[in-house]
């Protein structure tokens, strides 16, 4: 149980208390699609979501991962502790196209 509740500390919860995001970064989002890929087997499904982001459907006014400047504003208001501009390096290397220049 214990180990459990450890393990959910890790985890983005959607709460969406790291924004606003000065890049326009759609932060729980990736995280999200970032855990589908890893925990979850589904990398091809999170790759072609990930890929709308700053391109079509819900998200294509913002930008992905690859706009983050570290400037760590984010991860100052995250109650779960992440390293969110490490967390958005990682996912955006797991997850963008390959001729994305990312
Ligand atoms: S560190 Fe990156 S994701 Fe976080 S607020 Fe700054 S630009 Fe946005
Ligand atoms: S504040 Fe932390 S837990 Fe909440 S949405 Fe942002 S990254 Fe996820």
């Amino acid at each position: 149980m214990e180990e459990y509740r450890e393990l959910a500390e890790l985890y983005c919860t959607s709460c969406n208390y790291c924004l606003p995001c000065p890049e326009n970064i759609p932060i729980a989002r990736i995280l999200s699609l970032f855990s589908l890929a890893r925990v979850y087997d589904l990398e091809e499904a999170a790759k072609k979501l990930y890929a709308e982001i700053g391109r079509t459907g819900f998200f294509a006014r913002m930008n992905n991962g690859a706009a983050c400047t570290s400037c760590g504003e984010c991860a100052e208001k995250c109650p779960q502790k992440l390293e969110i501009p490490e967390e958005l390096a990682a996912a955006h290397a797991a997850l963008a196209d390959d001729d994305e220049g990312g």
